[in-house]
């Protein structure tokens, strides 16, 4: 996963950690883990890339971000065209990894210090148990299903 910072000229004032609020992600809806696992089989052999939306501490949405490039082992985030008004309930990322793997990579730990707190990785086979959650310094952290 690669990383581009914004465009300079677009830069507004809030740096990308500011418009981040820190939120404490304890839960993970089921039906969002479903659709991420089902959006994740659908996009097999490339990866994917969402954005986690969580209320109240539950992850309840994802939406795949308009710039994601897929290949085979990249995926790359255009940060600046993430709409504004989805930032605000933002808490991190989820992607694929198509080789089954779900521990970041080194490019991955780069990006799970600058954007969010709670990050998930997925693997094949993309079933109930091949996704873990992260924290922001990679560290596998402990997310609850929830109905
Ligand atoms: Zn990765």
């Amino acid at each position: 996963m690669k990383f581009f910072k914004r465009d300079k000229q677009k830069t507004s004032p809030k740096t990308q950690k500011d418009a981040i609020p820190k939120r404490r992600v304890w839960g993970i809806n089921t039906e969002t883990l479903q659709l991420i696992l089902e959006v994740s089989k659908e996009t097999y052999p490339n990866e994917f890339v969402a954005t986690l939306i969580a209320k109240k501490g539950v992850i309840e949405e994802i939406n795949l971000l308009p710039g994601t490039l897929s290949g085979n082992t990249t995926a790359t985030i255009r940060t600046h065209m993430q709409p504004p008004d989805i930032t605000l309930s933002v808490v991190g990322i989820v992607h694929s990894h198509p080789s089954g793997d779900f521990r970041p990579s080194g490019a991955d730990l780069f990006f799970f210090s600058k954007f969010g707190n709670t990050h998930i990785i997925v693997g094949t086979p993309y079933d109930i148990n091949s996704w873990q959650a992260y924290d922001s310094s990679g560290q596998p952290i402990e997310i609850k299903i929830v109905d």
